[in-house]
């Protein structure tokens, strides 16, 4: 957590502790600081304080959103979060390909929509790749061919590297999850445009305006509040030291590891996020060697019944098995240094090495 955030929360959790949704002094009082978490929000992701509701992660944003629609009428990209795909898929809804570069075909998009589509949801930010959707272009294809359609984009991965009032312009509603802006977790933030309708997917205490019940979060959502305030702020000049160390990352490695292939061009992609795919290793083996060496990375492989699984989005981008099997994702963030990166080279290019004087298992 960015220690602003900490420093934020710290009084709600020891001081103004009441519920904001009582009726007495101290409750009025925590009512104001969620009025004021809740217009700063709003804010700086461009739309109005009825427009905001506070939830507990990315997940619920997202489910809430998709809720609604009936069976068929959810559509979805391949690549996205399985917090959208699976909710997409679970209500009978459609699910359009990507191209090879992780982004939605939007002539399949166009030809899967039609008057009784409900719900698009496209990410804004992928989270394995980093690949950054074109959301004018998408919301160009829905407005046109399914205008009665809400418009969601799950923007948790872009709140640190895209100005969220841009997406928020083009698209209807958009989920956030605290923690990954140095806030805590357990927070997620949908904004969802005014008039649109929704089904709660939480009924009860009526919070939310009737939109999500259950009591607040008080200093989560301060905190958050104060986390995406100052990621709003550092945001352009972060973007550009990032994109300095991830060249400088990118380039020592294909210096150090031979046959190591960049999924994504940069151009099209967060700074935050290098996906690689490494011939002739298995990510498992990979990640052991990596993480015995201090060098916290992930495949971005889900693990079912006990076997690596290729990931969907590169099955989805159409990498081939055995080179997809060979991902890895490292991830650079507010505190990585140059001499960080240096380690990193030297560690993966030596765990490689290692890997590969290993006799292949079959
Ligand atoms: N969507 C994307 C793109 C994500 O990367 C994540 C989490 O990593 C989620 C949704 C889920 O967010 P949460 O864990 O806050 O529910």
């Amino acid at each position: 957590m960015r220690a602003s955030a900490i420093a934020a929360m710290t009084p709600y959790l020891d001081q103004c502790f009441a519920n904001p949704s009582g009726s007495h002094r101290f409750a009025r009082q925590a009512r104001r600081a969620l009025d004021e978490a809740r217009d700063l929000v709003a804010e700086l992701c461009g739309v109005g304080p009825g427009e905001v509701i506070f939830t507990s992660c990315g997940t619920e944003s997202n489910a809430t959103v998709l809720n609604g629609a009936l069976s068929g009428g959810a559509v979805c990209s391949s690549a996205e979060h399985h917090a959208v795909l699976d909710p997409v898929t679970h209500a009978g809804g459609q699910v359009v390909r990507v191209d090879a570069t992780g982004h939605i075909d939007l002539m399949a998009l166009e030809a899967t929509l039609g008057l009784d589509t409900q719900v698009v949801s496209v990410m804004a930010v992928n989270n394995e790749v980093g690949r950054i959707t074109d959301l004018a272009a998408v919301a160009a294809v829905v407005r046109r061919v399914a205008p009665q359609a809400l418009l969601h984009s799950d923007a948790v991965q872009a709140a640190c590297w895209l100005d969220l009032r841009q997406i928020t312009a083009v698209v209807d509603s958009i989920s956030l999850s605290a923690h990954k802006f140095g806030g805590p977790k357990g927070v997620g933030i949908l904004t969802i445009r005014e008039g649109r309708k929704m089904q709660p997917l939480l009924r009860g205490g009526g919070q939310e305006r009737d939109r999500r019940s259950g009591t607040h979060n008080l200093a989560g959502i301060v905190a958050t509040a104060e986390a995406l305030r100052a990621t709003d702020s550092a945001r352009s000049g972060h973007s550009q030291e990032m994109t300095k160390l991830r060249e400088r990352l990118l380039n020592e490695l294909m210096r150090a590891v031979p046959g190591l292939h960049p999924t994504i061009d940069t151009k099209s992609s967060v700074p935050g996020i290098v996906h690689i795919c490494v011939e002739g290793v298995e990510s498992e083996a990979l990640l052991f060697l990596l993480d015995q060496a201090g060098v916290c990375a992930s495949a971005a492989s889900a693990c079912a019944s006990g076997a690596m699984e290729p990931s969907h989005v590169l099955a989805a981008m159409g990498v081939e098995p055995p080179r997809a099997q060979g991902a890895l994702r490292l991830s650079l963030g507010a505190t990585t240094t140059g001499s960080d990166i240096d380690r990193a080279v030297n560690v993966i290019s030596d765990a490689v090495d290692r890997l590969r004087k290993v006799p292949v298992r079959r």
